[in-house]
């Protein structure tokens, strides 16, 4: 059998804008941020930084910040490969995080997806790479011509991260879902409070009172503005994605790590997180929508997931087939376990026969478009 984990990332601090630091980080002081800002950013800074820490993972915030800033997005590939056997193969997952409301990116979005042309050159089988679309960055009809144009350059789908400031239903997208549906491309879209969120200084209106290119019937919109970072899980709920649905059921959708929340319990939630793990569970299993998935990325760290999920493959083994492995990599160091951990231990869990459909039949069943065919 080879291993598909279909949910990981290798993007680098140069990737991101300055404010970036701001996750994990936004505990401290501003003033701390800023001094990290700056001694951070400067690499021989940070490698003496790593070298003077025994632990650098200690501090939960700053360790996946430290892996992105030490690495070029190649020597993150290969690093993950190295907990993985030969031929295993990884969705690779970017984002344009343009629209953050942080500011500048360092390096523009195209250039990213540049990088990520030569490490997949460097691994042909192994990288399979994903292009995140953000319907801010154009017109319905260009962001389809966006996805379009990378699709043929080799890539094999498509990414989608709401809490950056957007929902499922924006009319920009609708051309995208289209061609997604008709060539069978599959979507990995963010399903998960907490994370990364919109950080400008105002929510936009349109956040509070979003369009649909589908309204469901009789049913409008209607948001409460809140701190940012709570009211971006409006963007992640389940119940987004109807509108969507309802126009392109045979869509290719994972609902990335099943909703489930990793907030500590100081953080305010809008929505319970069995109600967004329960939401994405009746979405899998309802036969209208026959190509719904959900990854456990980051997910699988919390035991109690786990347990959960094993219950309800054992209640529902239809279930078994609509679930596909991934874990997050190197987002997943914030919980200061190491890949292997999370991939052996995951495996142990759940056994033999479903982390064959995990990992490798239903990937590829999931992977496979007119793009691309997995095996
Ligand atoms: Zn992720």
């Amino acid at each position: 059998m080879r291993i598909y984990n279909c949910h990981t990332h290798i993007f680098t601090l140069e990737d991101t804008p300055e404010g970036f630091l701001k996750y994990g980080l936004g505990f401290l002081p501003d003033w701390v941020l800023e001094l990290l800002k700056r001694l951070v950013l400067k690499k021989w800074m940070a490698r003496l930084a790593l070298k003077l820490l025994r632990k650098p993972y200690a501090v939960k915030g700053l360790s996946f910040h430290l892996v992105g800033l030490l690495s070029t997005s190649s020597q993150v590939f290969r690093n993950l490969q190295k907990f993985y056997p030969p031929g295993s193969r990884f969705v690779v997952l970017p984002l344009n995080f343009a629209h953050v409301g942080l500011g500048d990116l360092k390096v523009p979005y195209a250039q990213q997806l540049d990088e990520l042309i030569q490490v997949k050159r460097s691994f042909p089988n192994d990288c399979l790479l994903f292009v995140h679309i953000d319907p801010r960055e154009d017109t319905n009809e260009n962001n389809r011509k966006f996805i379009e144009k990378y699709l043929e350059r080799g890539f094999s789908g498509i990414k989608m991260y709401t809490p950056l400031g957007y929902y499922p239903f924006d009319p920009r997208l609708e051309e995208v879902y289209r061609l997604a549906e008709e060539k069978a491309v599959p979507i990995v879209s963010h399903c998960s409070q907490g994370g990364i969120f919109y950080a400008g200084k105002e929510l936009p209106k349109s956040f509070l009172r979003p369009q649909s290119f589908n309204p469901q019937a009789g049913g409008k919109y209607e948001f409460e503005a809140a701190k940012n970072e709570v009211f971006c899980d409006h963007f992640v709920h389940p119940e987004r994605y109807i509108d969507v649905l309802e126009k392109f059921p045979k869509l290719k959708l994972c609902f990335a790590h099943f909703g489930w929340d990793t907030i500590e319990h100081r953080r305010k939630r809008i929505y319970h997180r069995k109600e967004l793990y329960e939401g994405v569970k009746k979405l899998l299993l309802d036969e209208r929508y026959p190509n719904l998935y959900a990854d456990i990325s980051y997910s699988l760290f919390d035991k109690k997931f786990s347990k959960q999920l094993k219950a309800d493959f054992e209640a529902n083994p239809a279930l078994q087939d609509k679930v596909v492995f991934g874990t997050d990599y190197f987002m997943t160091l914030q919980e200061k376990l190491t890949e292997s951990q999370l991939y052996e231990g995951f495996r142990a869990d759940v056994g033999e026969a479903i982390f064959t459909k995990l990992a490798y039949e239903n990937p590829k069943r999931f992977l496979t478009s007119a793009y691309y065919r997995a095996s």
